[in-house]
């Protein structure tokens, strides 16, 4: 990868900055150097190059001084002799706060789980430590760079970091509405995963290549014509192709057909008002005829990660399939940088665009001073912290609780699940010699419905060492059941 230096980053901030932001920025930057002098990336390259590569991609997707810095700082504790208490002590409590989260998420690891350690655990116990959004933002910007400098380390870690990557951020970042971010993330982790369809996908996609964008540049010229004849104002219209492993899940659903895939390249149109969206769509059905079954307003019917646009294929010019998205400037940046995008949105209520192109000589109003933005951004980031908390929990844990044992392991289970099952999970000799159950330090029946969160003990007698047949009739989980089943067999119950 290029070499970047601390100004790269400096010059890719799309928030206002401050003298003052950009001197803490700098601050940080020389305090990362100095404790990771001397350390070396497998790549070869100073170790510093991986902080300021984390710290460009949170700049890039338009996060804040703050994050930016614990991007640069985010692995500082862990592998120099700077400590955590000294970042806090130059850089403040929510800073440090911020580093300490990634760390920690760094060093996660499944306890009590001796049989099976699902990867969705472990998508659980990330998203159930992220309390603070940011850190996770920080963490997937951390682990974009080392997918992009994956080739440097043996192939099994390779495998087993992508394998992590596609399972958990991947999903994270779509999650988060951060649709740039997830592709990368799938495409880089696709490579290393499944060597021989990537390069099978890779030579589909660049096939006829030139044809295609010759194509798309027509088209895009025609559109414009029309829509300007017909007096509806573009922001922007572009092509755009489709990643590689988005590609392949297609092509697998449809028997590897290539000629079934609609979408490989598509032109998007950018325009400034919602209603300008549906005038838009207007004009080019009216001039090319639209595929049956192909419209989808996702702007009245947003998906569930809140991604908007309208999206239509048409037969274009010589008769040729085409997908056209068409989408405001806000929904363009919230598509692309997710949560991010939403709360400079909400603070701001201008587009990313300013922020990117804004003139240095122009004049911030008072009331938007460096303190108060940042002060007011934390407000936001809180309320959209707990928001995004409750919406991830209904779709992740759909289905699912966490109980916790009194040393604090997370127990897994579905929903309805009793003390039995929880037991069963822990150990079968715990399930076997139970006799009782106290969830919340207060005894309840062994049929008890666990619920999210609950601490449960299990009390367990010596001498008891069967299970009771009743059990059968209220356990949920097929541990639990095989077990009962089995002393039962053996008793010849059934
Ligand atoms: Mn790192």
């Amino acid at each position: 990868m290029k070499e970047i230096s601390i100004d790269d980053v400096i010059k890719n901030i799309r928030l206002k900055t401050t003298p003052a932001g950009i001197k803490l920025i700098r601050e940080a930057y020389n305090l990362a150097q100095k404790a990771h002098d001397g350390q070396k990336r497998k790549s070869g390259e100073d170790y510093i190059q991986h902080p300021l590569h984390t710290a460009l991609n949170l700049a890039k997707i338009g996060l804040g001084i703050k994050t930016i810095i614990g991007g640069i700082l985010h692995d500082v504790p862990e592998d120099t002799q700077v400590s955590l208490k000294e970042i806090e002590e130059k850089f403040g409590s929510e800073i440090s706060s911020l580093v300490d989260g990634v760390t920690k998420l760094g060093r996660i690891r499944l306890r009590g789980s001796q049989e099976e350690i699902h990867l969705e655990n472990l998508r659980k116990m990330f998203l159930a430590m992220a309390e603070d959004i940011r850190v996770v933002l920080i963490k997937l910007a951390d682990r974009l760079h080392n997918m992009e400098t994956l080739d440097a380390v043996p192939k099994e870690k390779q495998e087993r970091i992508s394998q992590e990557t596609m399972e958990i951020f991947a999903p994270i970042a779509n999650r988060l509405g951060m649709g740039e971010v997830k592709c990368q993330l799938e495409d880089l982790a696709f490579k290393y995963l499944d060597e021989k369809n990537y390069a099978y996908v890779l030579k589909i996609s660049q096939e006829e290549q030139e044809e295609r964008k010759q194509y798309i540049d027509e088209m895009i010229a025609e559109l414009k014509k029309k829509l300007e004849k017909e007096g509806i104002k573009t922001l922007e219209i572009y092509g755009r192709s489709k990643h590689l492993f988005s590609l392949f899940q297609k092509l697998q659903k449809h028997d590897m057909d290539i000629s079934k895939i609609y979408d490989l390249a598509g032109i998007r149109i950018i325009v400034s008002e919602v209603v300008n969206c549906y005038e838009a769509l207007g004009v080019v059905h009216k001039k090319y005829r639209p595929l049956v079954g192909r419209i989808k307003d996702y702007i009245s019917l947003p998906k569930p990660n809140g991604y908007q646009s309208i999206h239509t294929t048409i037969f274009g010019e010589k008769g040729k399939f085409l997908e056209i998205q068409i989408r405001t400037q806000k929904m363009n940046d919230e598509a692309e940088f997710g949560i991010a995008a939403h709360w400079i949105y909400s603070q701001q209520k201008r587009s990313l665009r300013d922020f990117f192109f804004r003139k240095p000589t122009q004049v911030l109003p008072k009331e938007l001073s460096w303190t108060k933005q940042l002060r007011d951004w934390q407000k936001e980031l809180g309320k959209n912290s707990k928001e995004f908390m409750e919406s991830l929990k209904i779709d992740f844990f759909k289905n699912r609780i966490f109980a916790f044992t009194p040393k604090g392991d997370i127990i897994d289970l579905p929903e309805e699940a009793t003390p039995i099952d929880f037991a069963y999970k822990v150990h079968s000799e715990i399930g076997n010699r139970a006799i009782g159950a106290k969830v919340d330090k207060k005894i309840v029946p062994l049929n008890y419905k666990i619920k999210n969160g609950e601490v449960v003990e299990i009390i367990t007698s010596r001498e008891h060492k069967n299970p009771s047949r009743d059990w059968i009739r209220f356990v949920r989980t097929s541990e639990a059941k095989s077990h009962i089943r089995k002393f039962m067999k053996r008793e010849g119950m059934i």
